[in-house]
């Protein structure tokens, strides 16, 4: 199966983060040059998993006689892992980047939940917890993936150090939620507060099924991102991909901050109400109203606190 959907470069790679350091006649990220850079770290972690993401397949294959059941195992295994929730789906072309020949036919999603108690302590911490739960996702996804080809099925972890997979298409069609107008995908339990990883596998599985329960609905009326946005960056209209509706995110009125700025920008997500709103937690409630206090406080549309 090759791959259609578009990949964006990341890091000093993306095309539109070296145009705009050009035009600032810069020729570093200032978000990456801080004393404590906490990404150098996370990116040198992942980056030494990348050698582990695929490996010698059992030749010795389990029998599968029924899909669902070793589907419960691998979801257990998943979280056994420390995976805060996983689903599964057969891969489509818009799930796999452009061009790319994916071999496998099912794909394993999860996420790992970031604490939200960390929006009170400032950008720097909720950058740290952005690495912490990344790296998390490297070691979760290239374990599972040896779990899997230890059954006799081959098997490739895709995480931040090398993925072929495109996350929002595939969480979506494994049943994790909505997009939101923050361009995010909107868990019940998890709100958006979270970081994805996947294995890509010819295991037979049993699908999941997309999950609607009113969050795009809800967006079109809250807007609350948007006028929490420091970067105006996100829309007012949607547009349909795939049949699916989604806001577009600006990147180049984005990147002044979520780049280009000392602090680390994870607002639009942190500001969202569904971080309490569907799974009724009281905890994250109040420090939902906490951190919107400081917010006001600063003017809402300010960039977080260092
Ligand atoms: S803050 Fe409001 S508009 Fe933005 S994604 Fe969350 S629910 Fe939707
Ligand atoms: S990361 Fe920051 S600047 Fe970018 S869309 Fe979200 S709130 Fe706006």
């Amino acid at each position: 199966m090759i791959g259609i959907s578009w990949k964006r470069e990341q890091g000093p790679a993306d095309p539109l983060l070296r145009k705009m350091l050009a035009e600032r006649g810069l020729d570093k990220v200032p978000q990456w040059e801080k004393e404590d850079d906490v990404r150098m770290a996370a990116s040198k972690y992942w980056t030494g998993l990348v050698k582990d993401r695929d490996g010698p397949v059992n030749p010795v294959q389990r029998e599968i006689t029924d899909p669902a059941h070793i589907t419960e195992e691998i979801k257990a295994k998943a979280v056994e892992l420390g995976a805060d929730l996983a689903g599964c789906g057969a891969l489509t072309p818009i799930m796999i980047d452009d061009g790319f020949e994916m071999p496998h036919r099912n794909v394993v999603s999860f996420i790992v939940e970031e604490q939200y108690t960390k929006v009170l302590d400032g950008s720097l911490a909720i950058e740290r917890e952005t690495y912490d739960v990344y790296m998390r996702v490297a070691d979760i996804s290239t374990k599972l993936a040896a779990f899997i080809r230890e059954l006799g099925f081959p098997a490739w972890a895709h995480h931040n150090g090398s993925t072929q997979i495109q996350a929002i298409p595939t969480m979506y069609y494994c049943g994790f939620g909505e997009l939101g107008r923050h361009g995010s995908l909107i868990n019940p339990t998890h709100a958006a507060n979270f970081r994805p990883g996947f294995v890509t596998t010819n295991l037979p599985l049993q699908y999941d099924s997309p999950l609607e329960f009113g969050v795009q609905d809800y967006c079109e009326n809250c807007n609350i991102c948007r006028n929490n946005c420091p970067g105006d960056a996100i829309s007012t209209d949607h547009v349909l991909t795939e049949g699916v509706k989604r806001w577009r995110i600006d990147m180049e009125k984005c990147y002044p901050f979520s780049r280009l700025h000392d602090a680390y920008c994870h607002i639009c997500v942190d500001v969202c109400p569904y971080v309490f709103k569907e799974n009724g937690d009281d905890d994250k409630r109040a420090i939902y109203k906490s951190y919107m206090k400081q917010r006001k406080e600063d003017g809402y549309r300010s960039p977080n606190r260092l």
